[in-house]
């Protein structure tokens, strides 16, 4: 079965052709982060801009690069959820005009369902029960995964998402965006025990997370240095917010693991490209841990392709006046 997969959720144009949900013929993907760098974060008006101007140009690099024909595409994903609305619909038009033109059913994806999927993709022979911490730029939930489109989320953050946390965290220290890869690179000059961060655990009886608490600490850390003149070792501070995330992220693996027996752990999402969370969880001997390379970690259409073809394979078919649902929630 051939998929061809299209993703504009956010700040990436991507477009990826896969054979049997599994195997990547071709994965373009169309970044627009030099373009939001100017402004410190994504512009929804500029976003959906830029995917305008790319979607075609990707669809059809991605079709010349797998080697395949339009007419041996068997069905079409596309995210339409969640995510930037304008930048949603860009896709999912895009996508919708495809499937009608070439009479092929449409499989509408939710995103994080994809981040999910693109360790199928990592790991040939991985299959569902897992549990999967997803971590990634607006999201940061624990989710049992029990099928192939079988979701149940037992906790998430009350607040902000990990990753929505680095960028903030690196905007303030002027560092640029996106944060998480730049923090990530400094905090490995730093001390991890320089600055004591407060880890917010929330209690043994909720997987829920929460970072804005560590958020303000970190902000109320720097203006206390600015205004007492002190120096700031930005290595120190990146390094000790850095450790902060990934042990509030290793308890509540711990917990989930210990609450439902399952010690197969799944990282799914683009703070899933941490070093310091692979190693905190890579190293602890009870867990079998899984996650994928660092460009499927961040958005892609494989991944959407992936969950699409499984969907697929149940014969979730959407239809022609499918919507975009900008705070679609996982497993609905
Ligand atoms: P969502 O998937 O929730 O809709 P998104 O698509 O914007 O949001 P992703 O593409 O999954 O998010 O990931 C982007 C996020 O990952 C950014 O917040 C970025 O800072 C973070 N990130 C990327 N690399 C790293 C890293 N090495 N360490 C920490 N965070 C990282
Ligand atoms: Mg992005
Ligand atoms: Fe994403």
């Amino acid at each position: 079965i051939i998929t061809l997969a299209i993703e504009t959720s956010c700040d990436e144009t991507a477009c990826a052709v896969l054979e049997n949900g599994r195997k990547i013929l071709a994965n373009e993907v169309y970044t627009q982060i030099e373009i939001h760098k100017t402004f410190g974060g994504v512009v929804p008006e500029v976003a959906s801009r830029n995917h305008l101007e790319k979607i075609a140009e990707s669809v059809d690099r991605a079709l010349n690069q797998s080697g395949k024909k339009m007419s041996e595409i068997d069905h079409i994903a596309v995210t339409y959820g969640p995510g930037l609305v304008g930048a949603l619909l860009v896709g999912l038009s895009y996508a919708k005009a495809l499937a009608y033109t070439l009479e092929i059913p449409i499989v509408a994806v939710n995103h994080i369902e994809g981040h999910i999927a693109a360790n199928y993709i990592a790991h040939q022979t991985l299959e569902p029960p897992f549990l999967c911490l997803i971590v990634s730029g607006g999201h940061t939930h624990l989710v049992k995964v029990n099928g192939y489109t079988e979701f149940e989320v037992i906790g998430r953050t009350r607040d902000d998402a990990a990753g929505e946390a680095f960028d903030k965290v690196s905007r303030t220290l002027g560092l640029g965006y996106p944060g998480g890869p730049i923090v990530d690179k400094l905090a490995k000059k730093g001390n991890p025990y320089a600055i004591d961060f407060p880890k917010a655990m929330m209690g043994h009886d909720t997987l829920d997370f929460s970072f804005s608490g560590l958020k303000s600490a970190v902000l109320n850390y720097l203006n206390k240095c600015r205004m007492k003149g002190d120096s700031i070792v930005v290595e120190d501070v990146c390094a000790s917010f850095q450790h902060a995330v990934v042990e509030t992220l290793k308890g509540k693996v711990l917990q989930a693991m210990e609450q439902t027996g399952c010690h197969k752990i799944v990282l799914a999402g683009g703070v899933a490209a941490n070093s310091a969370l692979r190693h905190a969880l890579g190293s602890l001997e009870t867990i079998d841990i899984y996650y994928p390379p660092l460009d499927l970690c961040t958005d892609n259409a494989a991944m959407i392709g992936c969950a699409g073809y499984y969907k697929f394979l149940k014969g979730d078919i959407s239809g022609l006046d499918v919507n975009a649902v900008p705070n679609l929630k996982i497993g609905e």
